[in-house]
């Protein structure tokens, strides 16, 4: 729905968009919300537990902007600390969204830095002091162009070949110096930016008025098998409980209106302070300070997640030793493929040069998206409540 409004096309995204049209998407959204999150808390209030809202604020605050930062800016810029905690984060949302291996890999990374930071170990300093030298993109760019470049029927030896003119073709460039012409990005042309970000902030606004216009209507359904789901009430969507918040997968279901201490009424009009947190936990601030500021609901829950996947890991790793001693078989290429889970990253982006191109020449096009904007945000800020 964003790529249909801001790029102003009838063409859905594809079911498996390009990297880059991603990326695109997601630095828009996260511009577009930096400038219109305050705008957003204020109209929802600071205590909202709307399921809707969660879910959306969640994607916004937190999954994009981990995704977007922990490799382009955290790891690049160097920031040990930063980086670590980006680390730690990014598997918390693998944990709840219960991807494979991914769930595993960040913690046998931190597992490294906690043993050498006790022992003291001074490649310790080395990686904090180097971060960005211990990279492995080089070797996973080179594996995605020859994954695009090959097919799956290729022998090893046709590999090899591809491999050797892939890596020959880095250096020799008269080909392509003579032949092909340089573009410029469209996405450098900062004008067009401009227009993008405003028109995502216009769509990120008519999406919170709807749901602010739903607001307590969406709702848990119980399916089969106590298994749970959620139906978003504007954005009529069901979505799984991996895909709403870290609080969802706790223990704790988290309650619509009330303390997760307490169970007593958030809002109760004795003029309580309270408070709803990153999880989606909401506590009166004086509950929140006798837990010491942490949700026991989700530590928990992340506590049981380190505890299964290293068992789960060491019990897999056991498993690889023994039938590597029982015969020599052949890795599995279904296990090989599953533990890929990324795409190329060299893939050919279709139709934004004439979606960009139509921007270019329609000078209008920039005094409309602001126009827009001001009808969407006098129209979020007047929104109430559809009583049904
Ligand atoms: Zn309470
Ligand atoms: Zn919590």
């Amino acid at each position: 729905m964003e790529c249909q409004y801001v790029f102003s096309t009838s063409k859905a995204l594809s079911i498996s968009p390009s990297p880059y049209r991603i990326f695109v998407l997601l630095e828009l959204v996260r511009s577009a919300w930096k400038e219109i999150r305050p705008i957003v808390t204020g109209k929802f209030g600071k205590y909202c537990k709307d399921i809707e809202f969660l879910f959306l604020f969640e994607l916004l605050d937190n999954t994009v902007p981990v995704g977007l930062d922990i490799y382009s800016t955290l790891f690049r810029s160097g920031d040990w600390k930063s980086y670590i905690e980006g680390v730690f984060r990014a598997w918390c949302i693998f944990l709840w969204f219960e991807r494979r291996n991914y769930n595993k890999a960040p913690l046998v990374f931190l597992s490294d830095i906690f043993y050498w930071n006790q022992k003291n170990h001074p490649i310790l300093n080395v990686l904090k002091d180097h971060l960005v030298k211990f990279t492995d993109y080089p070797v996973e760019n080179m594996h995605s162009i020859i994954r695009w470049q090959s097919s799956s029927t290729d022998t090893s030896q046709q590999l090899s070949k591809i491999a050797k003119v892939i890596n020959a073709r880095r250096d020799i460039n008269v080909f392509e110096d003579t032949f092909v012409v340089q573009k410029k990005s469209i996405y450098a042309d900062k004008d067009n930016m401009r227009l993008l970000t405003k028109k995502a902030q216009v769509f990120l606004l008519e999406t919170f008025s709807k749901i602010y216009q739903r607001l307590g209507q969406s709702s848990i359904v119980k399916g089969p098998g106590k298994k749970i789901t959620y139906k978003l009430a504007s954005l009529d969507i069901i979505v799984d409980k991996k895909q709403m918040l870290l609080g969802f997968s706790s223990e704790h279901l988290l309650s619509s209106d009330k303390c997760d201490q307490c169970h007593r009424l958030l809002c109760d009009g004795t003029g309580k302070s309270s408070v709803v947190i990153a999880c989606g936990h909401g506590y009166h601030e004086s509950c929140f300070t006798l837990l010491n500021k942490k949700c026991y609901h989700c530590e928990n829950f992340l506590k049981l997640g380190i505890k299964n996947n290293v068992s789960s890991l060491l019990s897999r790793l056991s498993k690889l030793d023994k039938s590597k001693s029982k015969s020599k078989s052949k890795p599995n290429l279904q296990e090989i493929i599953e533990a890929d889970e990324d795409s190329p990253q060299n893939q050919r982006i279709e139709n934004e040069d004439d979606i960009l191109e139509v921007f270019r020449k329609n000078k209008q096009a920039l005094p409309k998206a602001e126009q827009a904007y001001s009808i969407a945000l006098e129209k979020f800020l007047n929104a109430n409540v559809t009583i049904i």
